[in-house]
């Protein structure tokens, strides 16, 4: 019987694709694929895209890993390179690279590549993560061009360090200076991730950098998305495989922490926080069985976790459990966990069962 199992629906996928693509107003998408596609497996939906399609990925070996699996696209490394070998790499696989800082400004100048690459010239504009500050970037864009490394145009780019908070003002400072630095060094531009999309920020620009939205999934519960539809790509669930009737004031799991309030049957799930589940939830964290939405009780252990089915409950050995899917929303989940869905999809380990639905 397979118990904890991961299903990825690759036709929502693609749908979810149509929908923000039919959205986007003739920007060119960029679809995030890093973190093997927050955890719905990077091979695999990239394998269902057009080679048009830009993917975009944090490491170069997660670009690697595209590349020997037959993935033709174009490839955007979001960080860059991190020494001149990787930029050696990045040349001869025709990976687009970041460059974020001098560090890889001068890497880039001083390389003897086998081709020339693509370059993305990220700006600082207030997240204080990655990015050249304003005033550097004349001077970047001049030696980058000088380059005979430097294939085709170079595209600048920024990141938002609040929008997926309903309360962001601040999305708004960065979009400003974003704009200043845009409309005087005339390059094509990319700054919109999934929320500054999904909530219409209108800062859709050249390119629009998709992630979690893709996955069918929004940013946070908190903010609004006009693109109607979106389907979760991922359902993330398991069976139980022991039901026992335990009276009132019994503990159940490690730690003694859940007694009974009454007599009722309790459901053994194989899932635990080995496969990606949270060890540390709140008091009622929901899962789905059979129609109807149930509670978690007690500690979450490495291989297992308990359910309160209630006394009268018809559910057998061998029945599913869903975690999150389509019957139960990740973006709720995550908000009772405390939690952004991000960190969920991405926690799912390689133990769990993997099936890919056409
Ligand atoms: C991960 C990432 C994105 C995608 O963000 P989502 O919120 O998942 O859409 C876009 N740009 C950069 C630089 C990123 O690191």
């Amino acid at each position: 019987m397979i118990t904890a199992e991961v299903v990825i629906n690759l036709k929502a996928f693609k749908d979810n694709l149509s929908l923000l693509r039919a959205s986007s107003n003739g920007s060119t998408l960029v679809l995030i694929l890093k973190a093997n596609a927050y955890g719905h497996g990077a091979v695999e939906l990239a394998s269902v895209l057009d080679s048009e399609y830009i993917v975009s990925v944090a490491r170069i070996g997660e670009a690697i890993d595209l590349r020997n699996n037959g993935i033709v696209n174009p490839i955007l490394l979001l960080e860059g390179c991190f020494d001149d070998s990787e930029l050696y790499i990045a040349s001869r696989n025709d990976f687009i690279v970041t460059i974020h800082d001098i560090v890889q400004l001068e890497s880039f100048l001083r390389a003897e590549l086998p081709k020339p690459v693509g370059v993305w010239l990220k700006l600082n504009t207030g997240m204080n993560r990655l990015g050249i500050e304003s005033e550097q970037v004349g001077l970047f864009i001049d030696s980058i061009k000088a380059s005979t490394n430097l294939s085709g145009e170079i595209v600048l780019f920024s990141h938002f360090a609040n929008s997926d908070n309903s309360e962001d003002s601040f999305s708004f400072k960065q979009l400003n200076l974003f704009n200043i630095v845009r409309e005087k060094c005339g390059l094509r531009s990319s700054i919109a991730n999934s929320a500054a999309f999904v909530k219409g920020l209108n800062c859709n620009f050249d390119y629009i950098r998709l992630g979690i939205s893709l996955y069918g999934i929004v940013p946070s519960v908190d903010i609004n998305c006009f693109v109607e539809g979106l389907k979760p790509v991922m359902t993330f669930k398991s069976r139980i495989i022991s039901i026992r009737q335990i009276g009132k004031d019994q503990i159940v799991s490690y730690g003694c922490k859940w007694t009974s309030s009454r007599a009722t049957k309790i459901a053994v799930v194989a899932m635990g926080y080995a496969d990606g589940y949270p060890r540390n939830i709140p008091e009622n964290t929901p899962v789905y069985i059979n129609g109807r939405i149930v509670s978690i009780v007690g500690t979450v252990c490495m291989d297992m976790l308990m359910v309160d089915l209630g006394i009268d409950s018809k559910d057998a050995v061998g029945d599913e459990v869903i975690f999150w899917g389509a019957e139960l929303p990740i973006e709720v989940l995550a908000k009772h966990l405390g939690m952004i869905s991000y960190e969920l999809v991405c926690r799912v380990s390689s133990r769990v069962h993997r099936t890919y639905l056409e």
